[in-house]
């Protein structure tokens, strides 16, 4: 099979577990998003992967060929960090060629791959400046170009975009989602960033403390997380998350009637702010503690007894007072239920 394939890997510092027992496939051509938080593990993976580290256990497969044990330049992986790492001194066009002159490449193949390569990237008419002289976005792509020159199998990005503003990081990542589409190279993205993630993975991971929570595309994990943290760690707003007990079918601290049997006990609930509708005739009354008024819609705060929850509604400036009375309501449908004790998800 072409592309990564990734059996039971595993690593320990200082007898500290860091990743344990990951498993994971990644098409070739496709874009494979890794999203945890910071310390989860993620730059571990795409070291091990790269050769930077060895693992203690597991496997590393790249295009059918067993690289776990061999020399990072040997396993056809390129890697890109979040500083770029590039050569301050150098012209483009010699940070963009670094890896050739390395591997001793003939000169006339090495300006013709530099040129190639620096024409895919449209930096053609920027290879005598140095990096000082180029936009966060053009050092970006000289970062991708020196790894590109080395005709990688697979691609590995590691938060290249936590550096930059919000607006450069969003036209950016729509800028390398373009590129590697345009390119069909394999990619491995990581960051901790839940909007890059969705807005940019065929498919991602979820990990947390090195552990693998979930695998899908973002929707189905948006749509169908298989645990609260997974359903907590995506989503803005955040997902309401609480617990309440469920008696023949009925929620006690939000008054929902589930349309069918569930088992009586503690949950923890799960329901996401643009599910909770705001409707005259609901069967929930609450009352406006806050309002964040973002443009298109606005985020409202809503205390329902001793709850507080989060409600995505239309942006009606005038509408929202603090200290508002309302109704609320929820169809039962659109409510994840998650073991009480271990957070799994309980699909109902
Ligand atoms: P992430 O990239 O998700 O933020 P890392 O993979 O960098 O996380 O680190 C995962 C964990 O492993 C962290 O707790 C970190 O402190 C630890 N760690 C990473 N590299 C080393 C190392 N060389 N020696 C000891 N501990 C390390
Ligand atoms: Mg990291």
């Amino acid at each position: 099979m072409s592309g990564l394939v990734i059996e039971q890997l595993s690593k320990t510092y200082d007898r500290q577990p860091v990743l344990e027992d990951l498993n994971l496939e990644v098409e070739a051509g496709g874009l494979q998003v890794v999203l945890g938080p910071s310390g989860c593990g993620k730059s571990t993976l795409l070291r091990l992967i790269s050769g930077l580290e060895t693992p203690d256990r597991g496997k590393i497969i790249l295009d059918g060929r067993d690289i776990t044990d061999l020399e990072p330049q040997k396993r056809k992986t390129a890697m890109v960090f979040q500083n770029y790492a590039l050569y301050p001194h150098m012209t483009v066009f010699d940070n963009i060629a670094f890896p050739l002159k390395v591997t001793r490449t003939p000169k006339g193949e090495l300006v013709k791959i530099v040129g190639e390569t620096a024409k895919l990237l449209e930096l053609d008419k920027l290879l005598d400046r140095r990096p000082a002289q180029l936009s966060g976005g053009q050092r970006q792509r000289v970062a991708l170009g020196r790894g590109l020159v080395r005709q990688p199998s697979i691609f590995l990005l590691d938060e290249p975009l936590s550096n930059l503003d919000a607006a450069l990081r969003m036209k950016m990542r729509q800028e390398i989602v373009a590129l590697q589409k345009r390119l069909g190279i394999t990619m491995i993205y990581v960051t901790h960033d839940q909007i890059e993630a969705l807005t940019m993975a065929d498919r991602m991971i979820v990990l947390k403390d090195g552990h693998l929570r979930q695998n899908g595309t973002p929707s189905e994990i948006y749509n169908n997380p298989q645990d609260s943290f997974v359903a907590s760690f995506i989503g803005t707003p955040p997902i309401n998350l609480f617990e309440d007990e469920i008696k023949n079918g009925a929620m006690k601290k939000l008054p929902i009637q589930f349309g069918h049997d569930i088992k009586d006990g503690h949950y923890q609930i799960g329901i996401r702010p643009e599910y909770i509708i705001l409707d005259a005739q609901g069967s929930i009354a609450g009352k406006i503690v806050s309002r964040e008024y973002i443009g298109a819609v606005s985020y409202i705060k809503i205390r329902v007894n001793d709850l507080l929850i989060t409600v995505t509604a239309e942006s009606d400036n005038e509408k929202y007072k603090n200290g508002q009375p309302l109704r609320l309501t929820v169809d039962y449908r659109n409510i994840l239920l998650f073991d009480h004790n271990t957070g799994k998800r309980i699909v109902i």
